[in-house]
């Protein structure tokens, strides 16, 4: 059975996580945790599907979370497994609560340690950190670079208040954005040049996330290298928390066509959305893959598709194909896993896809669907 067969019942527009595809990637991690002795955390801002966090908490040592709501999420659904939080700001009402569910906690100042410091070292099963900002990032993109001019993301050298860091166990750095062992390697310099002084009086480093291990191209002995030169250098736990590489390419979203017009050229309106449903699509931008698709007059058949909604720029982009798109076709956009299910919006009203599993057996699970309440109930 090929993957639209496999797909070919469900109602649309709907996300599927392809489980083995997430079990594929959750492999490659669980062989960094053994082979470095690190530990490492899904980032659930990236993918929050919790209905699979028993599966994944088979293979990695737990979560980050950005705030409250993920930390508490990780809590209920991944018991056992390591919680940790990093958020830029925490609220007073939120901390106790925090201090009860996380094993590590990353503030992004001296002034919110000092803040929440008496309170916290009475906790003493916490680990408390310190986000820095070494200055240092390969990202081109400034609404993705935390180290472009005055951002608010961790402690530059400069703010560092070195005579404030007592009862702090570690430091963590997040600068990488889909990014090789390479970049690593040269951010891990900068760190160490500018922070290596107070390394030895930590017990951990978080190298953040952005690490695209899971892809084919990345250098994972490299990675290991690093991890391994760093722990021991300084006789550190390493922890490293992708979002992204532990549900790269592990999803689909499934839509259908629903009309076909012209102006210019073919035009297809899909029951999809790239505001709501696939956002990154106009944030990043970046242009999705559809499953038999080429480029732009590539195959014999060109369209650009645009979603419903009364958005002009709601286009997801222009794709050619083998054969004439009819309305009530079925198209597969590929890696839809990650930035996707945790992003998306009822804009214009726009219903919320339904959430479906893909089993190994071919099977597919529901796991949640929506209605014009979930719609009702935001507003
Ligand atoms: C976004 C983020 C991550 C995960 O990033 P990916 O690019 O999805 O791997 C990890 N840690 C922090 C602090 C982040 O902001």
């Amino acid at each position: 059975m090929n993957l639209s067969e496999k797909l070919g019942a469900l109602p649309t527009p709907c996300y599927v996580i392809d489980e083995e595809a997430l079990i594929h990637n959750l492999e490659i991690l669980q062989r960094m945790e053994k082979e470095t002795g690190c530990h490492v955390l899904l980032a659930q801002k990236a993918f929050s599907n919790y209905k699979t966090y028993p599966l994944i908490s088979k293979y990695i040592s737990g979560t980050t979370a950005s705030g409250i709501f993920e930390a508490k999420l990780a809590h209920e659904e991944m018991p056992g497994s390591q919680v940790h939080v990093f958020s830029p700001a925490y609220k007073d009402e939120d901390m106790d609560e925090l201090l009860d569910i996380c094993d590590h906690i990353v503030f992004n100042s001296i002034s919110q340690w000092k803040h929440f410091r008496s309170k916290a070292l009475q906790h003493g099963n916490v680990s408390f950190g310190l986000r820095i900002n070494p200055e240092y990032s390969e990202i081109e993109t400034d609404i993705y670079n935390p180290c472009f001019a005055n951002s608010r993301l961790g402690i530059t050298l400069e703010n560092f208040e070195e005579d404030e860091i007592s009862g702090i166990s570690g430091l963590h750095f997040h600068t990488m954005c889909e990014q090789g062992a390479d970049t690593l390697e040269r951010t891990l310099a900068v760190v160490e040049e500018k922070f290596g002084k107070y390394l030895p009086g930590m017990k951990w480093l978080n190298f953040g996330g952005g690490h695209h291990i899971t892809k084919p191209d990345y250098d994972v002995d490299k990675l290991i290298l690093c991890i391994r030169r760093i722990k021991e250098k300084y006789d550190l736990e390493i922890y490293i928390e992708p979002g992204e590489a532990v549900a790269v390419d592990a999803g689909y979203l499934v839509c259908t066509v629903l009309d076909i017009t012209k102006n210019g050229m073919e035009l297809a309106i899909v029951d999809t959305s790239a505001a709501c449903h696939m956002p990154d699509v106009l944030e990043m931008p970046y242009r999705p893959f559809i499953i038999g698709s080429g480029l732009p007059d590539e195959k014999q058949y060109t369209y650009r598709l645009g979603a419903p909604t009364c958005l002009a720029g709601d286009v997801i982009g222009d794709y050619s194909f083998d054969k004439v798109l009819n309305i009530g076709d079925r198209l597969i956009f590929t890696d839809m896993a990650m930035y996707t299910t945790v992003k998306n919006n009822t804009f214009n009203g726009m219903p919320l896809p339904s959430i479906y599993l893909l089993h190994g057996d071919g099977s597919t699970e529901l796991l949640r669907q929506f209605s014009y309440k979930d719609f009702k109930d935001r507003l």
